[in-house]
C-alpha cells in the first residue's frame, strides 16, 4: 500500500538529536505553534511530497551507517498513518542498536491511543510544546516542560546517559548547506544563540534569514 507523507527534509548525519549519527526526518506540518519555535517553516500543512515508500528508498543509504533515527517536525503525530508506516518500515533496517527517537509537541497524555498504537516502533519519546517562558537545563530539549520517556529497552540503555543536566557538549548544533546556499541546523539551541549568531554575522557584513523569518501560515 503506497502512503503519502508531507516531508519537510531530510538530515544526515545529525549529531545533536539523539546518541550518534542519526538521520533526521522533518514531518511537515504542525498546528500546534508554539511561540518561539525554531522550526516555524514546518508549520504549513502542505501536500505530500512523497510516498513513505520513497522515503524509505531516500533513507536506506544513510541508514546502514547511522546509529539512529530521530522524527521530527512539524508534527508527525498529525500525520499519523505516515509515521506508523515509516516506523514499521525502518525499524528492520536499523543496524544492530539503533534506535529511534520521535519528538511531539503534544503532551503524553495527549498522544493516548496513538502513542500506544505505536508500541515497540519509538524507543524514545520527547512531548509537549515548546515553552519559550519555561527554563531550558536538560539536553535533547528547549524547554523544561518538556518530558523524555524510554519506551523500550533499548531507550533505557541508548538514552539513560541524557536524564541529567544540560552541560556545553548539549550546546552544539549540526549546520549542513543545500546547493543554493540555503543552510539548514539541527539541534537544539541555547536560548537566544540565533539572535547572537544573527548579530556576530551582522557584524561580519553578513545577514541572514532563518525559517522563523519566512515562516509559511497555511
Ligand atoms: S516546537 Fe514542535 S510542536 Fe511546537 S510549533 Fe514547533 S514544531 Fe510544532
Amino acid at each position: 500500500m503506497t502512503i503519502p507523507v508531507s516531508v519537510s527534509r531530510i538530515l544526515f548525519p545529525v549529531t545533536t538529536l539523539g546518541p550518534g549519527k542519526r538521520v533526521g526526518i522533518w514531518f511537515q506540518g504542525c498546528s500546534i505553534r508554539c511561540p518561539g519555535c525554531i522550526s516555524a517553516d514546518t508549520w504549513a500543512q502542505q501536500p505530500s511530497n512523497m510516498t513513505i515508500d520513497e522515503l524509505a528508498e531516500k533513507i536506506s543509504g544513510p541508514l546502514r551507517d547511522a546509529d539512529g533515527v530521530t522524527v521530527s517536525g512539524g508534527e508527525p503525530f498529525e500525520q499519523f498513518q505516515s509515521l506508523q508506516t515509516l516506523l514499521q518500515k525502518i525499524r528492520p533496517l536499523l543496524k544492530h542498536g539503533g534506535d529511534v527517537l520521535v519528538y511531539s509537541g503534544y503532551t503524553i497524555n495527549q498522544l493516548g491511543h496513538r502513542l500506544q498504537a505505536l508500541s515497540g516502533l519509538i524507543d524514545a519519546l520527547i512531548s509537549g510544546p515548546f515553552d519559550a517562558q519555561a527554563s531550558q537545563t536538560r539536553p535533547l530539549m528547549g524547554s523544561d516542560n518538556q518530558e523524555i520517556h524510554l519506551l523500550t529497552e533499548l531507550g533505557q540503555q541508548n538514552f539513560s546517559a541524557f536524564l541529567r543536566p544540560r552541560n556545553q557538549d548539549d550546546d552544539r548544533i549540526d549546520l549542513t548547506m543545500d546547493p543554493d546556499g540555503t543552510a539548514w541546523m539541527a539541534g537544539i539551541p541555547k536560548r537566544g544563540d540565533l539572535e547572537r549568531l544573527r548579530s556576530v554575522l551582522l557584524e561580519t557584513g553578513v545577514s541572514i534569514r532563518t525559517t522563523v523569518d519566512r515562516q509559511v501560515r497555511s
